[in-house]
């Protein structure tokens, strides 16, 4: 499978989202739906 070209960033700041450390696993990288900052975090090609 080819790797997608999606991050996850904040709607508000444009940082990358926090890692849900709690909901990832080895092959799979979860994401917070919210950032640091409260805003929200949006998938977004790039
Ligand atoms: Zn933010």
């Amino acid at each position: 499978m080819k790797e997608s070209n999606v991050k996850i960033v904040c709607e508000d700041c444009g940082k990358e989202a926090p890692i849900d450390h709690k909901k990832s696993t080895e092959n799979w990288i979860a994401y917070k739906d919210k950032c640091e900052c409260g805003g929200k975090t949006v998938p977004k090609m790039i």
